[in-house]
């Protein structure tokens, strides 16, 4: 089942994507709740609510709908560093020996086709890495790795979008990680079900139409279930909660020479199995001193 936050007719609500149509739960099922991670919490009744929709629901055609962010506010956004084995030789950094987990700001969800900014008044070092990302459904702490599944709602696609001189002031890169609109995510959450063995997906992202980075999630070192299981040793993971997987090789920063996103680049990744997501990289606007 593919989940979505989408908006049509200036109301925000999710929906149960079938071919290009979704079908609107809001209608379909109305006692269900209208938000993502509300939906999540509640559990498998209302996911079984959404399946009997699924079938026979009242749809609206996906090019009448602006898709969201399947989780617009998740209360977690955390990001995986150094995950896949091509990626760390290209950065020149050593294997690690944990998981190495930063956070993005959750301020920084944005929509999967929505534009992203590239920063005003800094030097043009903004990047795309392309992810799956793990989308948690149901509150757990100290999930072992082979109960992960269990507490993985799906699967949806991140560009981990970075502005690569910020992320190296700090150890923590988080700055470098968080600016406004640098969390693309979309188009939809697909169930665990759906897409069976997440560690066996073909990942490719280009920039305006150029093939940057073509891997596998059989690539990943730590791989999903490792990293349910480190990140809620430490924290409670909640119902929507997003956990950006990591990236293969094929960044800007480890091109020679380096290349960076320009107004009018477009980026798309597509993950297999659950869609794609594309944005193009725009000035930012100069009205948001005060909002
Ligand atoms: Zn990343």
């Amino acid at each position: 089942m593919k989940l979505a936050t989408f908006t049509h007719a200036r109301s925000t609500r999710i929906g149960v994507v079938v071919g290009d149509e979704v079908v609107d739960l809001s209608t379909a099922a109305p006692h269900l709740p209208t938000e993502m991670k509300a939906f999540l919490a509640a559990g498998a009744d209302a996911l079984a609510v959404a399946r009997a929709a699924e079938a026979d629901g009242p749809r609206i055609a996906l090019s009448d709908v602006e898709l969201e962010a399947p989780v617009r506010n998740p209360q977690k956004f955390l990001g995986a560093g150094l995950n896949y084995a091509d990626h760390i030789e290209e950065t020149g950094f050593e294997r690690p020996k944990y998981p190495t987990f930063f956070n993005k700001q959750s301020s920084c969800v944005h929509a999967p086709f929505a534009p992203v900014w590239l920063p005003r008044d800094e030097r043009r070092l903004t990047d795309y890495e392309g992810e799956l990302a793990v989308v948690i459904g149901r509150r757990c702490r100290r999930v072992p790795k082979d109960r992960a599944a269990e507490v993985i709602a799906g699967y949806t696609i991140v560009d981990d979008v970075s502005q690569r001189d910020w992320q190296r002031r700090a150890v923590t890169m988080t700055l470098g990680k968080s600016w406004d609109t640098h969390g693309p995510m979309g188009p939809w959450i697909v169930t665990g079900d759906e897409v069976g063995d997440p560690h066996d997906l073909d990942l490719k992202t280009w920039v305006n139409g150029e093939l940057r980075q073509d891997s596998n999630t059989k690539h990943m070192i730590f791989d999903c279930f490792d990293q349910v299981a480190t990140l809620s040793t430490v924290c409670t993971l909640e119902p929507g909660d997003v956990i950006a997987t990591g990236t293969p090789s094929g960044v800007g920063v480890a091109m020679e020479p380096k290349q960076f996103l320009q107004p009018g680049d477009r980026v798309r990744i597509e993950i297999a199995r659950i869609g794609a997501i594309e944005h193009e990289f725009v000035d930012e606007p100069e009205t948001t001193t005060l909002i």
